[in-house]
C-alpha cells in the first residue's frame, strides 16, 4: 500500500499575528496548489483564524498544536476539539515531547486527546520518542511501544485512518542533532510492527509514520528515502517559507 508523504510545521510558541499570517501567506505561494504530498501547519491557537484566512484556497491544512479532553466548562486556559473546528483545524498534534515532558502530560491524558479528537471529527498527529538517557540504556523500543499502545488505547480499526504517528526522538528536537536515517528507520519498522500486532496488516501497512528532530531542507530527502518514513513533522525549518517549501518539495520529488 502506498503512503501519500505529510509534511506538518510545528510554529509551537513563535510568530506574531503578522508574522503568522505572512509565513501562512508566503508558504501558501511557495508551495503552490498541486502536488501529492499533504501539508499541514499548527500556528498558535490565537492565530488560528488569520492563519486559516492566509492559507484558505491553497493545499494547506490549519492545524492545532494540541487539545482539551473535554468539551466545555471549567478548564481555565485550554481548548476543546470543538472550538478547534469551529476555527476550521483539520488536525491536531498530541503528546508532542514538550508537552510530555515540559507540562508533564501522560500516556493516559494522551490517549484521552487521541480518542477525543478522533470521535469529533479531528485528524490525529500522536507524537512519540525516547529522551536520550532512555536511548542510551537501550530503552527506545520498549518506551515507544508503550507511548504508541497507550495512546492508541480504545482507537478502532477504522478510526487508524485518521490516525498519524510521529516518530520524535527528544534528544533530537531543536537541538540541531538528527537522527540518522537508519536510526529513524528502524524504530519507525518497529512501530509499524507493533501496529500489526496491534491491529492487522492493513492497519501496518496504511498508517503514516512521520519523523521530527532537527528536519532541515539539507537532511529530508534522505529522511524521506527510508520505506517506512513516511513525512515529517517540522519544528525550525517549518518557520522559515524557503526552508519548509524544500522539506515539501523533496517529498514530491520521493512521491511515492
Ligand atoms: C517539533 O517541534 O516537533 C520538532 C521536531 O522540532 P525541530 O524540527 O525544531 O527539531
Amino acid at each position: 500500500m502506498s503512503r501519500r508523504f505529510y509534511i506538518a510545521g510545528n510554529w509551537k510558541m513563535n510568530t506574531s499575528r503578522e508574522s503568522g499570517v505572512a509565513l501562512a501567506a508566503g508558504l501558501a505561494k511557495a508551495i503552490g496548489s498541486g502536488g501529492s504530498v499533504e501539508v499541514g501547519v499548527a500556528p498558535p491557537f490565537v492565530y488560528l483564524l488569520p492563519v486559516g484566512e492566509a492559507l484558505r484556497g491553497s493545499r494547506i491544512g490549519l492545524m492545532a498544536q494540541n487539545m482539551c479532553c473535554e468539551d466545555d466548562g471549567a478548564f481555565t486556559g485550554d481548548i476543546s476539539s470543538r472550538m478547534l473546528k469551529d476555527a476550521g483545524v483539520a488536525a491536531v498534534i498530541l503528546g508532542h515531547s514538550e508537552r510530555r515532558h515540559v507540562f508533564g502530560e501522560s500516556d493516559e491524558l494522551i490517549n484521552r486527546k487521541v480518542v477525543k479528537a478522533l470521535s469529533d471529527g479531528l485528524k490525529a498527529v500522536l507524537c512519540v520518542g525516547e529522551l536520550l538517557e532512555e536511548r542510551q540504556a537501550g530503552g527506545t523500543p520498549d518506551v515507544v511501544s508503550q507511548q504508541v499502545k497507550i495512546g492508541l488505547e480504545g482507537v478502532s480499526r477504522a478510526a487508524m485512518s485518521d490516525v498519524t504517528i510521529a516518530y520524535e526522538p527528544v534528544w533530537a528536537i531543536g537541538t540541531g542533532v538528527t537522527a540518522s536515517p537508519d536510526q529513524a528507520q528502524e524504530v519507525h519498522a518497529m512501530i509499524r510492527g507493533l501496529l500489526e500486532n496491534l491491529y492487522d496488516a492493513g492497519v501496518a501497512a496504511g498508517t503514516r509514520i512521520q519523523y521530527g528532530g532537527s528536519v532541515k531542507a539539507d537532511n529530508a530527502r534522505e529522511l524521506l528515502a527510508q520505506p517506512d518514513i513516511d513525512g515529517a513533522l517540522v519544528g525550525g525549518a517549518s518557520l522559515k517559507v524557503d526552508q519548509f517549501a524544500a522539506i515539501v518539495q523533496a517529498g514530491e520529488d520521493l512521491s511515492r
